[in-house]
C-alpha cells in the first residue's frame, strides 16, 4: 500500500467503498450501519478539506498577487484568466447541445414515466425552484454587487462567499504591491508562511483520502434510488457523459497544443484532484488539492495557480454548463418541445452565465439549470425528471470542473512564462523527489 501512487490508493478506496455500499444495501440493517457508522467519516473528510478553503485563498492569492511585483502583469494574467475560461465554457455549452442535438435522450421517455417521475419528484423540484426564485428576483447588477464584501470577518464565515474573499485578498495584494517594499516585507513574508502551513496541512489531509473517499461513496451507494430510475435515464446520462468526456480530450488538446505537455503527464498529475472532485461533488472542496496538483506536479508557477484556481472554482465550470445544456435539451425534448436554432444559441448564452453563477457546492448545478428552463421556456416540472441521476453526473461534472480549471493555469502559466517542471513537496511518490 506504501508504494502505491496516490491516485491509485483513491481509487481502491473508491472501489471498495462501492462494494461495501453494495453489500450492505441487501443487508438488514446495513443502510442504517454505514448512515450511523461510515457516513461519519465522510463527512469529517469533506469538513477538513472545505475548513481550508478560506484561509487558502486569502493566503495564497495574497502572495501570488504580491509576487507579481506589478499590476500591469496582474491585469494581463486576469484578462488571459477570464478571456480563457469564457471561451472554455462556451466550446463545453456547444458540445453539450451538438451531442444532445445528435442523441435525442428526451425522445425515449414515454408519457407514462414523465408523469410518474413529475409526480414523484415535485417536492424535490419545489426546493430547487424556490432556490432559484430567490437568485432571480434580485436586479440584474446584483451578482456584481455580491462580489464586493461590506465586512470580511463576516464574508469569511461561509465557502460561498469564495468570491468576495478573492475580490478582498487581490485587493489587499494590490494595496502590498503599491506600498514601500521595507514595509511589506513582514506582511508577505507572514503570508508566505501562512501560505507553507496551508500546504502542509493539504498533504496531511490527502494521507486520509483513501478513507475518505471510501466512507463517501459507501454512504452514497445505501442512499441512492433503485436501479429502474436511472434505467429510464440511461441515454441522458450517457449523453452528459459523453460530452464531458469529449471536453476532457478537449482539454487534454489544448494542453499538449499550448504547453506541449503529454496527455499522461498532465492526467497523472491531475489524477487526483479528479478522483476527490468525483467522491465530494465540490469543487470548493476540492481547491486546496487541486493547488497543490497543479503546483508541484504540473509545474504551474505558484502566483499564477493561487491567482487562476480560486477564480476557476467560483466561476469557470465547463462541466456544469454542458450538463445544463444537455439537460434543458432533453427535458424539452421530453415534452415534446420542438426548439429553435436561436433559442439553442440563447441557451449557450445562459447556461454559460447560470454556470459562472453556479457555487461551487453539490447540487448547484441544477439550481441554476432553473433559470436556463426558463429562459427557453421549458416547463420547470421537467426538473423532476432528472432528478434520480443529477448526484452521479454532478459527481462526473465537478470532475470535468477541476480538470478544466486546471487546464486553463497551464495555459496562463505558459502564455506568461510561469510553467516549469515539476517539484514535489510531499509523500507521493509519483514523482522522483528533487
Ligand atoms: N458540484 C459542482 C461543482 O462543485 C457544481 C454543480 O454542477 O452542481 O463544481
Amino acid at each position: 500500500m506504501k508504494k502505491l501512487a496516490l491516485h491509485w490508493k483513491i481509487l481502491l478506496g473508491m472501489l471498495v467503498g462501492i462494494i461495501v455500499g453494495l453489500l450492505m444495501s441487501n443487508l438488514e440493517g446495513g443502510r442504517e450501519i454505514i448512515q450511523d457508522w461510515v457516513k461519519p467519516f465522510g463527512k469529517i473528510f469533506i469538513n477538513s478539506l472545505k475548513l481550508i478553503a478560506i484561509p487558502l485563498i486569502l493566503a495564497a492569492l495574497i502572495k501570488g498577487v504580491s509576487d507579481l511585483k506589478d499590476i500591469s502583469k496582474l491585469s494581463k494574467m486576469g484578462g488571459r484568466t477570464i478571456g480563457i475560461y469564457i471561451t472554455t465554457t462556451i466550446i463545453a455549452v456547444s458540445i453539450g447541445l451538438v451531442l444532445v442535438n445528435i442523441v435525442k435522450p428526451g425522445n425515449s421517455i414515454t408519457e407514462v414515466t414523465r408523469a410518474e417521475m413529475v409526480e414523484n419528484y415535485s417536492g424535490d423540484t419545489q426546493k430547487y425552484k424556490d432556490s432559484a426564485k430567490e437568485q432571480k428576483e434580485s436586479g440584474p447588477l446584483k451578482a456584481l454587487e455580491d462580489i464586493v464584501p461590506e465586512n470580511i470577518f463576516s464574508a469569511a464565515t461561509s465557502n460561498r462567499n469564495m468570491l468576495q474573499i478573492i475580490f478582498f485578498a487581490v485587493f489587499f495584494g494590490i494595496g502590498l504591491i503599491l506600498i514601500p517594499e521595507e514595509k511589506s516585507k513582514t506582511v508577505k513574508s507572514f503570508f508566505d508562511g501562512f501560505n507553507e502551513v496551508i500546504l502542509k496541512m493539504v498533504d496531511l489531509i490527502m494521507l486520509a483520502a483513501p478513507y475518505g473517499v471510501f466512507a463517501l461513496l459507501a454512504a452514497l451507494v445505501v442512499e441512492s434510488p433503485s436501479v429502474d430510475l436511472f434505467k429510464a435515464l440511461g441515454w441522458y446520462a450517457l449523453t452528459v457523459i459523453l460530452g464531458l468526456i469529449c471536453l476532457v480530450a478537449v482539454y487534454i488538446f489544448i494542453v499538449l497544443v499550448f504547453t506541449k505537455k503529454k496527455p499522461l503527464f498532465f492526467l497523472n498529475g491531475i489524477s487526483p484532484a479528479q478522483l476527490l472532485a468525483f467522491s465530494t461533488s465540490s469543487s470548493a472542496a476540492t481547491l486546496p488539492v487541486t493547488m497543490e496538483r497543479v503546483t508541484e506536479h504540473l509545474g504551474v508557477e505558484e502566483e499564477v495557480a493561487s491567482f487562476v484556481l480560486p477564480i476557476g472554482a467560483t466561476i469557470n465550470m465547463d462541466g456544469t454548463s454542458l450538463y445544463q445544456a444537455v439537460a434543458a435539451v432533453f427535458i424539452a425534448q421530453a415534452f415534446g418541445m420542438d426548439l429553435s436554432f436561436s433559442t439553442q444559441l440563447g441557451i449557450i448564452a445562459t447556461a454559460t452565465l447560470a454556470s459562472i453563477g453556479s457555487a461551487a457546492v453539490p447540487g448547484a448545478g441544477m439550481v441554476m439549470l432553473v433559470g436556463v428552463l426558463g429562459y427557453a421556456g421549458i416547463p420547470e416540472a421537467g426538473l423532476a425528471l432528472i432528478f434520480a441521476v443529477d448526484r452521479p453526473l454532478d459527481m462526473c461534472r465537478t470532475v470535468v470542473n477541476v480538470t478544466g480549471d486546471a487546464t486553463v493555469s497551464m495555459v496562463v502559466g505558459k502564455s506568461i512564462g510561469k510553467l516549469g517542471e515539476p517539484h514535489v513537496k510531499n509523500w507521493d511518490d509519483n514523482y522522483p523527489k528533487n
